[in-house]
């Protein structure tokens, strides 16, 4: 595996541990079939548990059933299931930094004691309710809306695009409080199997194709007020929640563009054209020396956050850097292993593609490439470019 900086070197123990476990899964239990369920649009949800197991959601928070391990062994573990697919790490990330993240910083203990153990056994799944059909970019704006009725809330409005929510039993729900002069954003754990709560898929996606995606409509849906996330309001609630799981992407595309590489790699010694490897050509070696630094950088990117976030130094506009930097990255080195392959690297035979599609999704959510640049101007300039 491509680690030419040597970077391993630095790694404890339990990093090791927590990569290698996450590397023997993928590759008994998932890589078989990917492609297949690329194919067919469909989750394994049967590892749902068996990754719960194995301490993939959230290991790196403390109690409730978490670990606490270091940031690195977090990073690690995401690049490893990311390698596999990027639907695999979303399942991951939506669980760990987007649901059970936001219930351990700012839930109940009745909420945290509820939740927590059965999320991070893959008991219970949960999803993520943000974006709006008319607002992605800029959820501030955001329509759906929570009104007081007394004893609880009642949640009306719609969310789209939403990871997991045709298979999930709570969702992470963000709205306006009406209840309060300032209407701020607050967060409320939606059971789905309340009245008025529907979870329709969406079934047009070429890209991020092994992963469910769906809608979350909130048709005057009531939740009690101990439903309700104590402990955040405004904005910085589903922010910080954003800032955990694109730190996790930041790792994650790592894993994909390598393992786009070694396909490229082995592909380049085992394909013979004009009477031996099409690896001895300069173009493909350019290809190669390309992507390994390409992929180098990444790498090191990723490990000088891990230190950061472990420090509590880690700035959103860090994890900006990494996510848009990375993510690249690795959409633009599938593409180049996907030339490398041939016809044959169009298949679901092999890797690159099926990275690529899925790169598109990763381009595009927990901030859009865009909008990353957009916080990075603002870091460099001091002004906010968003209007
Ligand atoms: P828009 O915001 O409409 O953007 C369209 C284009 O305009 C983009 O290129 C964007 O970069 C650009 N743009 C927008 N504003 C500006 C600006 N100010 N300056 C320059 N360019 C701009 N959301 C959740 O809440 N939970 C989930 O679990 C989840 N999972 C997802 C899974 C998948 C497969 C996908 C595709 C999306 C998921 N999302 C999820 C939603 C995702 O976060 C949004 O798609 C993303 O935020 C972009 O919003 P949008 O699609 O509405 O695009």
């Amino acid at each position: 595996m491509l680690d030419f900086v040597d970077l391993e070197a630095d790694l404890g123990q339990e990093e090791r541990m927590i990569r290698d476990t996450a590397r023997e899964f993928v590759t008994e239990h998932v890589k078989p079939d990917i492609g297949d369920h690329f194919e067919n649009g469909t989750f394994p949800k049967e590892i749902i548990p068996k990754m719960g197991e194995l301490g993939f959601y959230a290991p790196n928070l403390e109690g409730y059933g978490s670990p606490n391990v270091s940031e690195t062994a977090y990073g690690l573990l995401m690049q490893e299931l990311e390698a596999c697919d990027s639907g695999l790490r979303s399942m991951a990330s939506v669980q760990g930094a987007l649901v059970m993240y936001p219930i351990h910083a700012y839930g109940s203990e009745a909420q945290k004691e509820e939740w927590l153990p059965a999320l991070g056994r893959g008991e219970a799944v949960g999803c993520f309710g943000l974006t709006e059909p008319e607002h992605g970019s800029n959820p501030s704006a955001m329509e759906t809306r929570a009104e007081w009725d007394g004893d609880g809330y009642v949640l009306t409005g719609s969310k789209t695009w939403i990871t997991n929510s045709p298979i999930a039993d709570v969702a992470v729900v963000w709205a306006r409080d009406r209840s309060d002069p300032d209407t701020p954003v607050r967060g409320f754990l939606v059971e789905t199997d309340r009245d008025g709560v529907s979870t329709n898929k969406i079934t047009e996606k070429l890209s991020l194709r092994a992963s469910i995606t769906g809608e979350i409509g909130l048709n005057d849906v009531y939740v009690p007020e101990e439903n309700v996330l104590p402990g955040v309001s405004g904005m910085k609630g589903p922010l910080s929640c954003l800032t955990q799981a694109r730190y996790g992407i930041a790792w994650g595309a790592v894993g994909a563009a390598r393992d786009c590489f070694e396909e490229a790699r082995q592909y380049a010694t085992d394909r013979d054209q004009f009477g031996g490897p099409i690896g001895r050509f300069q173009l493909q070696q350019r290809k190669l020396a390309e992507m390994g630094t390409q992929i180098t950088l990444a790498q090191l990117l990723a490990y000088r956050l891990a230190e950061l976030k472990e420090r509590g130094e880690m700035r959103p506009q860090h994890v900006s850097m990494a996510k848009r930097n990375n993510v690249r990255t690795a959409r633009d080195q599938a593409r180049i292993a996907r030339e490398m392959l041939g016809g044959n690297g169009i298949t679901t035979d092999y890797s690159p593609m099926r990275h690529m599609a899925n790169m598109e999704t990763v381009y595009t959510y927990e901030g859009t490439h865009d909008i990353h640049t957009l916080v990075l101007g603002e870091e460099f300039t001091g002004i906010p470019a968003y209007q």
